[in-house]
């Protein structure tokens, strides 16, 4: 376990994935001692959970970046430790005697299908997004004890973001290789993935209606053009922004001519279905835009599914401390994560952008720690304000910057021994959860083995 430094703050990061593992870095190779707390045994949070596994070699080089920060003299890293159950969070920001607390920990909890009674049949005909991607990305390997899915054909997928286009990937990918195996034939997922579905069957002779295979179908409300495929810069005009659009169709038609899934638009789930028990389908409200709002109309249709998978989005898991507004963190600031009661914690990456997106939380974990932590622990040139508030961000974050620096940039450092007293607080928790300091041995230990 690293010496502390006797001259550094003392901070600590709830999550230690990508967002977390970026400030931790930061941190600190700017003195601090970090200590990152992280849920599971490996913290590669959603791009190990998320990220379907067929993204071979994004995932290794996100696990590969995070490891290289997480394992940076300065940090520790206490892993199988989650706060709010096994650490309160309230005792961690005012009883430990960090300088600032840093809240990484994404967004982990399904939105609900918005039918009054769905969750009722959760198991029962209705499957939430995240469980299904964590058992796709994780039923292979040795000992998996999680929950089980079984792909079926003819599913029902409502969403319309990125992650719901992976859920129909999944299915399609999943059903096609069961189709195939039954003529004998062996297809490997990722070269499925890479070369499509009608490539590989005409490598067999096959087309795709020789499977007998419906097809999944995504429900989502607003048109093809609006799916988020490639984003629409803030400063676009319209004739940019059409081209965009257009080019979201474009990429649409492509992902569908080649993993072979359906898309219904303008439909938003109005009704469940249930027989027996059972959801059997939804009955879908037809949907118009006007200008960027979706309007119900006064037409439904009804639909039938082997299942229902539900991919709207998702939201932070409740951390008891907390405050909620509704089903996101009662943040008062929404740029740097800022909570009432809590003034040493700052929030980065998923949890306070909402965006799905690797590279949005990194930069706005970079961003945070330039605009507010640098400043708020004087970790800047001067000993006393950060670097340039936010290179890329916004005027209302540099306000708030050099507010936070005004208030809080004399911050006096931990003495010697509270920091000894935090780190033998957090060693003993290492060791509680068989933790002993080798981030590379414990990576080891802990990745699973592929059945
Ligand atoms: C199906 C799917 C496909 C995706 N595909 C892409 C893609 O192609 N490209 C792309 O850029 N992005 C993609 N994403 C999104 C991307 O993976 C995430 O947006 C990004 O990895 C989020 O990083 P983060 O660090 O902000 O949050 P997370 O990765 O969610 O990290 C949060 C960490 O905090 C931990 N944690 C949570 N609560 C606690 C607690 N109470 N105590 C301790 N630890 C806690 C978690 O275990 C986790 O390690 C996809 C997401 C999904 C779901």
């Amino acid at each position: 376990m690293g010496a502390p430094s006797s001259t550094g703050h003392a901070v600590a990061v709830i999550g230690g994935a990508t967002a977390g593992a970026e400030a931790a870095g930061r941190l600190a190779e700017h003195g601090c001692n970090v200590v990152v707390f992280e849920q599971n045994p490996r913290p590669y949070g959603k791009i190990e959970d998320g990220l379907p596994r067929w993204h071979v070699g994004l995932r290794n080089k996100e696990y590969e970046t995070i490891g290289e920060k997480l394992s940076r003299p300065g940090v520790e890293f206490v892993p199988n430790t989650t706060i709010g159950e096994d650490l309160g969070f309230a005792e961690l920001c005012r009883e430990w005697g960090f300088s600032a607390v840093v809240l990484a920990c994404g967004a982990w909890r399904d939105r609900p299908l918005p039918v009054e009674g769905a969750d009722a049949y959760v198991g029962k005909g209705l499957i939430y997004q995240n469980p299904f991607i964590i058992w796709f990305n994780h039923s292979h390997e040795a000992g998996y004890a999680g929950e089980s899915f079984e792909p079926k054909d003819g599913a029902i997928v409502v969403g319309g973001g990125l992650a719901s286009i992976d859920v129909a990937k999944v299915l399609m990918l999943e059903t096609t290789r069961a189709k195939l195996r039954e003529r004998g034939i062996d297809v490997d997922l990722v070269e499925l993935e890479v070369k499509g579905i009608p490539k590989i069957l005409a490598g067999h002779d096959l087309v795709f209606e020789d499977l007998g295979l419906e097809g999944c179908t995504i429900f989502y409300r607003r048109r093809p053009e609006d799916m988020p495929l490639v984003e629409i810069p803030e400063d676009a005009d319209e004739k940019r922004a059409a081209k965009v659009r257009t080019a979201r169709g474009r990429l649409l038609e492509k992902a569908m001519d080649k993993f072979r899934f359906k898309l219904e638009p303008l439909s938003a789930p109005d009704g469940l279905i249930v027989e027996d028990g059972e959801l059997r389908g939804l009955r879908f409200r037809r949907t118009r835009i006007e200008g960027n709002r979706v309007v119900p109309t006064d037409e439904t249709y009804e639909r039938r599914g082997v299942y229902v998978i539900s991919s709207i989005g998702s939201i932070p898991e409740p951390i008891p401390d907390i405050e909620m507004k509704g089903e996101l963190f009662a943040f008062t600031d929404w740029e740097l994560g800022r909570l009432e009661g809590y003034p040493n914690v700052f929030s980065v990456g998923n949890v306070v952008t909402g965006k799905g997106n690797i590279v949005a939380s990194r930069k706005h974990a970079g961003q945070v720690y330039e605009a507010a932590l640098a400043s708020y622990l004087g970790l800047g040139e001067d000993g006393h304000r950060g670097e340039s508030a936010l290179a890329a961000g916004t005027e209302a974050v540099r306000e708030q910057t050099d507010q936070i620096a005004d208030r809080l940039g004399d911050l006096p450092k931990p003495s010697p021994e509270a920091t000894v007293s935090i780190l033998e607080k957090a060693h003993a928790r290492q060791k509680d959860v068989g933790y002993d300091g080798d981030y590379a041995a414990w990576i080891d230990k802990v990745t699973p083995k592929v059945a």
